[in-house]
């Protein structure tokens, strides 16, 4: 088992050229992947080889100022670079059959997968990928917080003596800090930790082509979140609980399975590029305590509505309330 550190560069193009170019490919594509840099690591998370290459971008051509300053990539260097058909090709090589990819932030592997996508090209070979940032908080004062890679090599005083914004440096970075962190015990335990019964389904992605839902109303009615079946025996779920609606756009219900138990359906909707819906919907067997707390929520939100039933109509002449305005 191989661990490989990946860290992308990626170019961007104005809106208006990247939303014209995002509705001919019907995908979503923030940023089109100019650098590869890639450290494997053995079992012992000693580093046993390395990636790099300059890919030449087809639909984003013109490198934007900023990120040929952050970079030091130029125009030339990507004109002269390989295609992402040969660039993944020969990665897929490097990375080989028995790995797993580390990455700092949950960034990297969506664009390549995106990039991918956006040539025609397989995807499942992206898997499985840990994020190290997390981990990262793990083993050190346990905030969720975002910490940059520079942060974390301050933490453990790796002298960055290399040029950052560089993918391979960067790849390198990560890999040492990555040694750092326990990584094959953290995500053992990860592992152990996510309930048996957890799964996780996006539903209307169009990002990566399905069809979205024209309306949050009509995403909030499928079947998969308002009749679903029992992921372990397929039978129908029954509910006497009503729709949370929580923070954050997220919407839960408790069901249940008569022989398999409490199931917590969470669907968090999210935009597509083309201003469709699309939603990740996360099923995990619900404990006592998480039943508690969501029949708990789901009591203050009850308590809460009147106010908006009785919320007064406006009068001529005055401004329409906007929608949050009673929510503070
Ligand atoms: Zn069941």
């Amino acid at each position: 088992m191989y661990y490989i550190t990946l860290d992308l560069e990626w170019n961007q193009a104005y809106q208006q050229k990247a939303l014209a170019v995002q509705k001919r490919l019907a995908l979503r594509l923030r940023g089109e992947v100019i650098q590869i840099g890639a450290v494997k690591l053995d079992e012992n998370m000693v580093p046993c080889g390395s990636f790099s290459m300059i890919v030449r971008p087809k639909f984003y051509k013109r490198i934007l100022r900023h990120v040929s300053r952050l970079t030091g990539i130029t125009q030339e260097q990507i004109d002269n670079g390989i295609t992402l058909p040969e660039a993944a090709e020969k990665f897929r090589r490097f990375c080989g059959e028995d790995y797993a990819f580390l990455t700092w932030g949950p960034d990297d592997i969506p664009m390549l997968a995106d990039n991918l996508r956006a040539h025609k090209l397989d995807t499942d070979w992206l898997a499985p990928t840990y994020d190290l940032q997390p981990m990262f908080n793990n083993v050190t004062d346990g905030e969720s917080r975002q910490r940059s890679l520079e942060f974390a090599m301050e933490h453990y005083e790796i002298p960055q003596n290399l040029p950052a914004h560089d993918a391979l440096n960067d790849a390198y970075f990560t890999a040492l800090v990555a040694a750092r962190l326990e990584v094959p015990r953290q995500i053992r335990e990860n592992v152990r930790r996510k309930n048996a019964d957890e799964v996780v389904r996006e539903i209307g992605n169009a990002d990566i082509g399905e069809d979205g839902y024209p309306t949050l109303e009509s995403l909030l009615l499928i079947p998969a979140f308002t009749e679903p079946a029992c992921v372990r025996c397929g039978r129908a779920l029954t509910t006497e609980d009503e729709v949370l609606h929580a923070k954050g756009q997220r919407y839960s219900r408790l069901y249940t399975c008569a022989e398999h138990g409490s199931f917590l359906y969470t669907l968090h909707p999210v935009k597509n590029f083309d201003e469709t819906w699309r939603a990740r919907l996360r099923v995990i067997r619900a404990s006592e305590a998480d039943i508690t707390k969501y029949r708990e929520r789901l009591k203050l939100a009850v308590a809460r509505r009147p106010y908006r039933r009785h919320r007064r109509k406006p009068k001529q002449g005055q401004a329409k309330p906007t929608g949050n305005a009673n929510n503070g």
